[in-house]
């Protein structure tokens, strides 16, 4: 399967007809236990010697179809996946901390994800020290020995920005540790970056995995390429792991390690696992996730060149316009496009910006992204709105500009609806 091309994969990668019935379509498995053949089959299942369901916190033949389907778009060893995207991140972050380590991302993510690593972690114990990823002296020098993780964004939100993935794998890599990434915004169709060095690789399945705004799910991706006991660090994957008796995990599963002990532990004992029903939705959604993202980057790129060339714009960040200061590596880290998310700054600066969300009647005024339909929002008085305005800036969400989300409509309406809007918002 894995030879086959990402079209192809996205529709049967992790799918076979059901063994019972012969259904094609996967199954939505909506079950919590499974009948053990016998009391040996179950000992074989709970020591990892034989792979099976046991409970479905742990794992469900659905969400199972829906890992190995990610897994395989994504080039990674393995998959798990969450509740969302930000148990995705807790997942992520919990076979590598524990109290007293920290971890170093980027100035430039979801306002979510900064919230959660500035806040909510420190009660795990655990510290984040966040960083500019184009300065890759300072990446490395705030790297110190209680470090356990590197985190980005692909594509970032809501800015426009575009990490060079393979200059920070390549700090990543010198300092022996494993690079996070989020890839929420590019896909696996624009962007895979296990193919620049990323370790781990998570995602919002909320957004265009599923692709219409019905879930709320995530993904972990581990490459299987990381080395767990080249040092000390990682005692969870290394060394005997109490929370499992005392099983050496990267010993006996090597590239599985992490996704089992994600299961194993992760799961068994945080419980943010995704549910059949939502599974169910996101791999419908997967089947036409090359055809809907080649809609998204071109009806995006037709309205941010739209919009940059009109006065009443002061500017567009999207990665995709040649004016963009990420464009070449969008161009080489995103050669399909870069993605449909953009932030506008509209002259008149907040009162014009709250105006234009009032009168756009097409577009969405919601929390959202990724979705079918076109979304906006103005992020400094919502989304981003617990940072202070310091960060907001730092993360592209200045009080002057709106985030779009462009959907998959007919670009022609849309930029109808901005041009009315913006003549309402400016007058
Ligand atoms: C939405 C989002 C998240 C959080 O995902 P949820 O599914 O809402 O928990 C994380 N990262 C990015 C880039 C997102 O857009």
């Amino acid at each position: 399967m894995t030879d086959h091309r990402f079209d192809t994969l996205q529709i049967h990668a992790g799918a076979a007809p059901d063994p019972a019935t012969g259904a094609l379509q996967t199954p939505i498995y909506q079950t919590t236990a499974y009948a053990f053949k016998d009391a040996d089959h179950a000992a074989r299942l709970f020591n990892l010697e034989e792979v099976g369901y046991i409970y479905s916190r742990l794992t469900n033949p659905t969400v199972s179809a829906l890992a190995s389907r990610v897994a395989a778009l994504e080039g990674g060893a393995g998959a798990v996946c969450c509740s969302s995207g930000h148990a995705a991140q807790i997942m992520a972050l919990f076979p590598l901390m524990g109290p007293g380590l920290n971890i170093i991302a980027s100035t430039r993510l979801y306002g979510g994800t900064i919230t959660q690593f500035s806040q909510t972690i420190k009660r795990f114990g655990w510290s984040c020290t966040f960083v500019d990823f184009d300065d890759l002296a300072a990446l490395e020098a705030a790297v110190d020995e209680n470090t356990r993780a590197i985190f980005c964004e692909s594509i970032s939100n809501p800015g426009g920005y575009v990490t060079d993935l393979p200059a920070v794998a390549a700090v990543a890599d010198k300092v022996g540790l494993p690079l996070i990434v989020d890839n929420t915004l590019a896909s696996p169709y624009l962007c895979r970056p296990i193919e620049h060095g990323a370790t781990l690789v998570v995602h919002s399945a909320t957004k265009y995995m599923t692709g219409n705004g019905t879930v709320t799910g995530g993904v972990v991706i581990d490459s299987g390429k990381f080395d767990w006991s080249t040092s000390d660090k990682f005692p969870s994957l290394s060394a005997p792991e109490p929370a499992y008796h005392g099983l050496k995990f990267h010993e006996a599963l090597g590239p599985m390690a992490f996704t089992f002990h994600s299961i194993a532990v992760g799961l068994r004992d945080l419980g943010m696992t995704m549910n059949p029903q939502g599974a169910h939705y996101t791999l419908m959604g997967l089947e036409t996730l090359s055809l809907r993202m080649e809609k998204h980057v071109a009806n995006a790129k037709a309205v941010a060149e739209w919009l940059e060339n009109d006065p009443r714009i002061e500017f567009v960040t999207y990665a995709g316009l040649e004016s963009s200061p990420w464009h070449e590596r969008a161009t080489r880290l995103c050669p399909l496009g870069a993605g449909a998310l953009f932030t506008v700054a509209v002259k008149g600066g907040y009162e014009a910006c709250v105006k234009l969300v009032n009168n756009l009647n097409l577009f969405s005024h919601v929390a959202n992204l990724g979705d079918a339909r076109s979304l906006i929002i103005h992020s400094a008085s919502t989304t981003h709105r617990q940072l202070t305005e310091e960060q907001q800036i730092k993360a592209g969400a200045a009080p002057n500009v709106v985030r779009l989300s462009i959907g998959i409509e007919n670009a022609a309406d849309l930029i109808a609806d901005l041009d009315q809007a913006l003549s309402a918002a400016t007058a």
